[in-house]
């Protein structure tokens, strides 16, 4: 028979017994975000974002096809560029411009807003594979994936860590710009679709393109800690999954990524395809991002094989 653990107790429940928790395992103990209840709203978005992605299977056109590629492009480097590599992990600084229009993008993808997604992220990487991951397969694949997303969080455990974990970002501009103005961007892309192309350009540009990137980032969290190679010896589960490398513009090459979080550059071998580190290059070249921290020196002797 299992123990109810009192809300705000400190305390969750392990397989043997009740223990007293840090902050970062009360945020991210699967028992305890389920005794504080249910995100409906956050079901209710990746529900009925799944349902209304049906629609595209009855509405294909090549044009819309050509808004999706685009669209899930911009959504995807926001998210990879921006929240993961610029905010979350400070690999680079962009210019304001280029800043806005990759904010933006990561805005589109309908992933939360930036101070959310940097918060579970810095969580994750300080708690990798360990009691305090948000999101760690030693839980449950399925709850890496995505079934974490659906369980309730306490609001003054939350806070805290805010102030722990992102205080570097809690005044950013531009954060709480778009922090605000969030859901406001995807209702206008979503109106913008619609008189543009109709229901096949909102079908396959917002709700087909949405899942598609919601899949994507969650099998980083998911499939890169329990398939693929290892180049470092990490502490954590991580691993270099080529198949979610391609699709996630880097973001694949995981096990690279514990190994070295600040850098902005996630392939270290020549074969590691990183469209994400190509785009900082680029933008470097054009002078739109500076300081940007790239891999430390690969030593073949830190490699496993
Ligand atoms: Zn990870
Ligand atoms: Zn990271």
């Amino acid at each position: 028979m299992s123990t109810v653990i009192p809300r705000q107790s400190g305390y969750v429940q392990t397989n043997l017994e009740t223990v007293k928790a840090t902050p970062e395992e009360l945020y991210a103990n699967k028992q305890f975000r389920l005794y504080s209840g249910l995100k409906w709203l956050n079901i209710s978005v990746i529900l009925a974002m799944h349902l209304m992605a049906l629609a595209a299977l009855f509405t294909f056109q090549w044009d819309s096809l050509l808004v999706m590629v685009v669209l899930y492009t911009w959504a995807g480097m926001g998210i990879t560029l921006g929240y993961h590599r610029m905010l979350t992990h400070r690999g680079l600084i962009l210019h304001p411009i280029a800043r806005f229009v990759i904010h933006l993008g990561a805005c589109l993808s309908m992933q939360g807003p930036p101070l959310k997604w940097a918060l579970t992220h810095r969580i994750h990487h300080a708690c990798s594979d360990q009691p305090g991951d948000p999101h760690s397969p030693i839980d449950g694949v399925f709850w890496s994936h995505m079934l974490w997303l659906g369980a309730g969080r306490d609001t003054a455990i939350e806070a805290s860590l805010q102030r722990k974990y992102i205080p570097d970002l809690a005044n950013d501009p531009l954060c709480l710009f778009f922090t605000r103005t969030y859901l406001l961007w995807n209702i206008l892309l979503g109106l913008i679709l619609l008189w543009l192309g109709g229901i096949s350009w909102l079908a396959w540009g917002m709700f087909l393109r949405v899942v598609l990137g919601f899949h994507m980032t969650w099998l980083v969290n998911s499939a890169t800690h329990i398939w693929g190679y290892r180049n470092y010896e990490t502490p954590d589960r991580s691993r270099n999954l080529w198949w979610v490398a391609l699709f996630t513009f880097g973001e694949g090459w995981h096990n690279n990524h514990h190994a070295q979080p600040t850098s902005a550059y996630h392939g270290h071998r020549w074969w590691e395809i990183d469209l994400t580190g190509w785009m900082v290059t680029a933008l470097c070249t054009t002078g739109l991002a500076h300081r940007v921290v790239g891999p430390k020196v690969f030593k073949r002797e830190r490699l496993k094989y």
